[in-house]
């Protein structure tokens, strides 16, 4: 007799789109001439840029000519990419790494939730609340956690509360944990980790033989100077640290799929008896078996990213991005709200007026100004009574969301 993973029926069955779904399309059944305008989304809207589109093109063509055709790729990727991170994302940044530390995948997605193959299951898991769904849902589908409360908390992980009292940047836990999640730039709440705020961690996890889980997905979204792109800009993080980045969020390719995570060789974990094994061996050796590598063409797009004029080209997407975040900000605190994020990160984290529920402004948002967003509490229950508005957007129609918002919300 076939059973199933009997984890899987601990999730809470997917609430938080379906449910924002379920209440716009009500809404516009009902209201069918009100032109709905959302904020929601956690994806990009502009297209490639050129530069990457034509090596795309081209790289393409040469799978179209037997003397030019490739089959497997070496499942980590191609060192033409390889080198061309090392020397273009990493170095500038003083951070130094071997090609053998650095792994293409298809996403950050799959990469955040296949490392967990190589740990044991009875490490301790520490995430951020609010928090990117998927850290918490990989690990209750592999069987880390027990049932959830009533809050929404599974039983065996430990959340970490961002609040405004802390910033919204996770402390460290006073019980012992084996594994955290940091998220800079952070989706959801938009805020980003000083130097010293990773530090802190860093320091925290040599001390405690604990290893981070760093994901750098909005890196290209920090506008201001002395945040930290990458958590190796601190001392000793190659010790400690597995960091994730995309080319999803920087370069448009949530549909092509492009992602690196990078695991330092000084990296480690133990064994059952105390001797310490490399991860990157470990993440090697799942790669080499359970994943064939990204396709040429997209390996070809995402180095051309860094080409000068495809960096010139992905920077003006950025930018683009990050005016609306400004727009959105600025106009919001302007009707009187009180915002975070959104000047390092495409993300607006505001909090309700009034102290009404993350729902309750969703609902009011839609029926009185027709603009959607995300209810804070879907990411988590400290995300409660904070809302989320994505600079994802086409230039006019955000500028008319805010027109909306500080006209009618009353
Ligand atoms: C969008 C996003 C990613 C990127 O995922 P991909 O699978 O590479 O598209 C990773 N982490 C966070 C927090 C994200 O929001």
């Amino acid at each position: 007799m076939a059973r199933v993973n009997e984890h899987y029926l601990k999730l809470k069955a997917g609430y938080l789109f379906p449910e924002i779904g379920r209440r716009v399309r009500a809404f516009a059944a009902a209201n069918p001439s009100a032109k709905v305008i959302r904020l929601g989304i956690g994806d990009v809207t502009r297209p490639l840029p050129p530069a990457v589109l034509s090596a795309f093109h081209d790289a393409v063509s040469e799978l179209g000519d037997e003397k030019t055709f490739m089959g497997y790729g070496p499942e980590q990727g191609y060192d033409f990419l390889i080198d061309t991170l090392i020397e273009k994302a990493y170095a500038p940044l003083g951070v130094h790494l071997k090609r053998s530390e650095i792994f293409i995948s298809d996403g950050s997605k799959c990469d955040t939730a296949n490392i967990l193959d190589i740990f044991a299951l009875d490490n301790k898991v520490a995430i951020g609340d609010p928090v990117y769904p998927v850290y918490n849902d990989t690990n209750v589908m592999i069987g880390r956690s027990g049932p959830a409360d009533e809050r929404g908390y599974y039983q065996g992980i430990v959340y970490l509360p961002c609040t405004e009292a802390n910033g919204f940047f996770p402390d460290v836990p006073k019980e012992k944990v084996d594994i955290v999640y940091l998220c800079s730039p952070n989706n959801p709440t938009g805020t980003v980790a000083t130097k010293a705020q990773l530090k802190g961690w860093v320091d925290y996890a040599l001390a405690n033989d604990v290893v981070i889980f760093f994901d750098a997905a909005y890196e290209a979204f920090i506008t201001e100077p002395g945040y930290p792109r990458s958590i190796y800009e601190i001392e000793g993080a190659k010790r400690c640290a597995v960091e994730f980045r995309s080319f999803s969020k920087t370069a448009g390719f949530t549909g092509v799929r492009c992602a690196l995570t990078v695991v330092p060789e000084e990296v480690t974990a133990k064994t059952p008896t105390g001797e310490r094994v490399a991860l990157g061996k470990l993440w090697n050796r799942r790669q080499t078996t359970k994943f064939n590598g990204v396709s040429y063409p997209v390996q070809r797009a995402a180095a051309a990213v860094y080409s000068d004029e495809g960096w010139r080209q992905t920077k003006a997407i950025v930018d683009y991005y990050m005016e609306n975040a400004k727009i959105i900000r600025e106009g919001l605190a302007g009707a009187g709200l009180a915002i975070h994020g959104g000047v390092n990160a495409p993300y607006i984290w505001l909090k309700t007026p009034g102290g009404i529920s993350s729902w309750d402004f969703f609902d009011r948002l839609l029926t009185e100004c027709n603009v959607v967003g995300t209810p804070g509490s879907g990411f988590g229950p400290s995300g409660e009574g904070f809302f989320r508005l994505s600079a994802f957007g086409n230039r006019d129609n955000v500028v008319e969301a805010v027109e909306r918002i500080r006209k009618n919300l009353r």
